[in-house]
């Protein structure tokens, strides 16, 4: 199953557009998209007898994040070897590090993003979305909580993200806009391979990222079993997975977004954003 937040209504994709769900459901199921994964099983199995003849085919403008309002956003830095190597840090070996983005910051798949400063930077990310409360849950059972995989841009405020005596990530990484995620959530039987993904990045054309989920340090599952052992995952529960290496600020000279950039971020199976870079001031 695919679904995608269009205009705030919850649809269900199909080859020929998109499903509004409350509508086709006679409102046995909400238009909100974030009600969707308090009944992820009952949404699923409904969702299997939607009639492609009701679809419409979707604005890309009009594309929310799929869990737009999740209670707790997770974000995991150093995933990826070589992006640990590149940041100057040491692999982590039991528990991955880890921030969050507040809510406020979760934008649509083709959002444009405020630059605040000159120093925001890249991050493409798969994202995991929760669809069963997950409370100290083993990683072979951890598939069975997770709704679906989508994609996301984490983008960084380099110099909030580094300042004062301890790092501030969760603040430099907050900004409004600064977690587009989208452009739909796929169910893991949907994908080629769950643990074994393409992610790619470009910057107005350029790669500057590209990458295997499968090089992940903590895989999906891992993920879910090592923050769940702290805190219940909730449904709707939004979890950032981490960025493989290509990060503007690693680069000599670094390099940061400018307005006008156009950032593109890809995942295979899953879909691609365009994210347009404006100034602080528009
Ligand atoms: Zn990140």
């Amino acid at each position: 199953m695919r679904i995608a937040n269009v205009a705030g209504r919850l649809n269900v994709l199909t080859a020929a557009g998109g499903v509004d769900v409350a509508e086709a459901s006679g409102g046995r199921f909400a238009a909100d998209p974030g009600a969707a994964y308090e009944r992820w099983d009952e949404m699923c199995a409904w969702a299997d007898s939607v009639d492609g003849e009701r679809a419409a085919p979707i604005d890309d403008a009009q594309l929310g994040a799929p869990s737009p309002a999740p209670r707790q956003v997770f974000a995991i830095g150093l995933n990826y070897r070589d992006h640990a190597a590149e940041a100057g840090f040491s692999l982590p070996d039991t528990l991955p590090p880890t921030f969050t983005k507040w809510p406020t910051c979760l934008a649509g798949a083709h959002s444009a993003v405020r630059l605040p400063s000159d120093s925001v930077d890249w991050e493409v990310e798969l994202v995991a979305v929760i669809g069963r409360r997950a409370e100290r849950v083993g990683a072979e059972d951890a598939w069975e909580h997770v709704a679906g995989l989508t994609l996301g841009q984490d983008f960084s405020e380099r110099v909030v993200q580094m300042s004062g005596p301890v790092p501030q990530f969760s603040l430099g990484k907050s900004y409004p806009a600064f977690g587009p995620i989208g452009p739909c959530l796929v169910t893991a039987d949907e994908l080629p391979d769950r643990d074994d993904l393409q992610l790619e990045c470009t910057v107005n054309g350029e790669q500057v990222q590209k990458a295997r989920t499968s090089q992940m340090i903590f895989p999906v599952a891992e993920l879910v079993a090592r923050l769940s052992a702290i805190c219940p995952l909730l449904p709707g529960d939004v979890i950032f997975t981490g960025t493989p290496s290509g990060v503007g600020m690693a680069r000599t000279p670094p390099r940061f977004l400018r307005p006008g950039d156009e950032v593109v971020s890809t995942a295979e199976g899953i879909g691609s954003m365009h994210n347009l870079c404006l100034p602080a001031d528009t």
